[in-house]
């Protein structure tokens, strides 16, 4: 290994023991079982050689939002497939859900009905059902995009139909904030929205909730995939 390589793979290695830290003392805080917590390691804008460094170090879920470079990543990091989860988190426009469909094993991002019966029809019939959350807009969410929480039900049942996804739960991209109980709050709505869904009949056991900036409050407020780019990559750079 070459010197720069060695020093990559010791920062990510690194980097990812102080994120499960702090996942596992969030956990403790809120009595839950670290375990029950998964992360998802945001490699979007980072090279190959990263993510390969990253799965040395243990990690074996990614997370990608732009396809043309997920698909790069995904063909040249072919002989991991077998040992790592590629999950698509990004928006997803229709004239790219083919590839998704081919290529990933979860979908974080489905926010419309129409995408996911493109996905569901695209879904090669060689590969297991693709995991899918509904993404929804919890009080004024960053990125815009998600149901809104009262259209969650009815949208989550006509998924939850379809014959090649297998619905797992809600995602959601909260509005920054720099407060614990203000980064708990929109946590705590997705959750109670979850909860609801269960209750109606939903066979569901996942939370995406929780970035870098605020996993923690994600983790107490019952997060099962928290979603960390920065704090194990480093600050991504979109000059290049
Ligand atoms: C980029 C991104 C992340 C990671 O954000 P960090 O703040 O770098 O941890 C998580 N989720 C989604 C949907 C993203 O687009």
């Amino acid at each position: 290994m070459s010197d720069l390589r060695h020093h990559l793979a010791e920062r990510l290695a690194r980097h990812l023991a102080d994120v499960h830290q702090r996942i596992a003392e969030a956990a403790q805080a809120a009595g839950r079982d670290a375990q029950s917590v998964k992360l998802l390691a945001v490699s979007k804008t980072f090279p190959a050689d990263a993510v390969r460094a990253a799965h040395a170090a243990g990690q074996r879920a990614f997370g990608e939002n732009y396809v043309q470079e997920a698909l790069d990543k995904i063909q040249t990091l072919a002989d991991l497939r077998a040992s790592l989860e590629w999950h698509f988190i990004g928006p997803l426009q229709s004239n790219k859900t083919r590839a998704v469909a081919e290529h990933f094993d979860w979908v974080h991002s489905v926010d419309r009905l129409k995408i996911a019966q493109r996905l569901s029809e695209q879904r090669p019939d060689s590969l297991p059902p693709l995991n899918v959350c509904l993404q929804v807009n919890v009080s004024g969410e960053a990125s815009k995009s998600g149901v809104a929480r009262d259209e969650a039900a009815a949208i989550a049942q006509q998924i939850a139909a379809l014959p090649k996804l297998k619905l797992r739960g809600l995602m959601s991209i909260p509005e920054p904030a720099a407060e614990l109980d203000a980064q708990r709050a929109p946590h705590r709505q997705l959750r109670e929205l979850f909860e609801r869904l269960c209750n109606d009949g939903l066979a569901l056991d996942t939370l995406s909730m929780g970035m870098s900036a605020d996993l923690e409050a994600a983790v107490l407020e019952g997060a099962t995939i928290v979603r960390a780019g920065t704090a194990i990559f480093g600050a991504r750079d979109y000059s290049r």
